[in-house]
């Protein structure tokens, strides 16, 4: 299903599914470490550039383009790509230049990364897409052949990443002797979401059992569009050269409750989250998306929403240069 495409080795996979304690309602919580694929500090981008700059070799593309808020992981894990190889790479990010680059900025400048700051509002995703596409014709037109990719690298190219995460998942409870009941994950721009969901339908049309998909949403605006998801799945399975198999629309399920406020404020439950997660496991998570993630697990296990004695796997996506930027710890 993936040995016809286009892929840069990038990211130090597979990687571990651990075993986590038993939680509320008897749950016995796994994570899945995405937050370890290696590339730039690791992270889920990872999986997606993988795709993504295979395309972009193979189109001829000698520079990457990329957009994100000011601690966007994803434009840390891409400068880490460019660096890997051989491209230019120029980040478009929202806010103004700091006095003092912090956290993910620090790091993808350390990678060399041109930093592109547009003074946009932290969450004004239109904006930064149109400074994207201004500055990669610009680039264009200075004969650079960019590859420019959208905010969090979610498109199709870069959610087969996920699908084939799906696959090599599975794969793992099989060796665990673990039938997981859900798999849940922290969602903003939906490429994880699509590709995860693009693998649970091929594999659902080979006969395996699958177990439910639960994105815990952490941006507005981003993924409110639950058709999207459906569709930008479907065309990921299209490039898996399966025409036939399609994700059915009741199957994409956001939870949107463990936002809060906002992209990027900080909720009680989120904080609490990341420092049970310090505590319980060793495991470094952000305030921003895996806090509020796995503050999604733990509230749906509270609520009763698996069964007694159900195998759920969080699927870990990363974050954790965040941590060193401003307010990154929660006090
Ligand atoms: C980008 C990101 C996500 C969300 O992934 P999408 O595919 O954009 O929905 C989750 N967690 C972390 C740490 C991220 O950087």
């Amino acid at each position: 299903m993936f040995d016809h495409l286009e892929r840069a080795r990038l990211a130090t996979t597979p990687t571990a599914l651990e075993a986590g304690p038993v939680i509320d309602g008897g749950t016995r919580l796994w994570v899945k470490r995405d937050d370890l694929t290696g590339l730039g500090g690791g992270g889920n981008k990872a999986r997606k550039l993988e795709f993504l700059c295979g395309d972009a070799l193979a189109r001829g593309a000698r520079a990457l383009v990329t957009v994100g808020a000011a601690q966007s992981n994803h434009c840390r894990i891409t400068a880490a790509a460019g660096a890997q190889l051989g491209l230019e790479v120029h980040l478009v990010l929202s806010g103004d230049e700091p006095t003092r680059a912090e956290g993910n900025q620090l790091l993808a400048a350390l990678f060399g990364a041109q930093l592109h700051f547009t003074g946009a509002a932290e969450s004004h995703w239109g904006e930064l897409e149109i400074a994207r596409e201004a500055l990669t014709s610009e680039l264009d037109a200075e004969g650079l052949a960019p590859y420019s990719i959208p905010i969090g690298g979610s498109t199709a190219v870069g959610a087969l990443g996920y699908a084939l995460a799906f696959v090599e998942l599975l794969e793992q409870c099989d060796e665990q002797r673990i039938t997981p009941t859900a798999v849940v994950f922290t969602s903003s721009s939906g490429g994880t979401h699509a590709g995860l969901l693009a693998g649970r339908a091929a594999l659902a049309a080979l006969g395996s059992a699958v177990p439910d998909v639960i994105a815990i949403g952490v941006a507005k605006g981003v993924n409110v569009g639950l058709p999207d998801v459906a569709e930008l799945g479907n065309d990921v399975l299209d490039l898996m050269n399966l025409p036939d198999t399609r994700i059915d629309p009741d199957d994409v399920e956001v939870d949107t409750r463990w936002i809060g406020e906002d992209y990027a404020i900080p909720t009680t439950a989120g904080d609490d989250a990341v420092r049970w997660a310090a505590e319980r496991g060793g495991w470094l998570m952000d305030r921003t998306y895996s806090g509020k993630g796995l503050s999604g697990v733990l509230g749906l296990a509270a609520e009763g929403r698996f069964d007694p004695g159900a195998d759920v796997v969080f699927v870990h996506t990363g974050g954790w240069p965040a941590l060193f930027a401003a307010n990154g710890v929660p006090a």
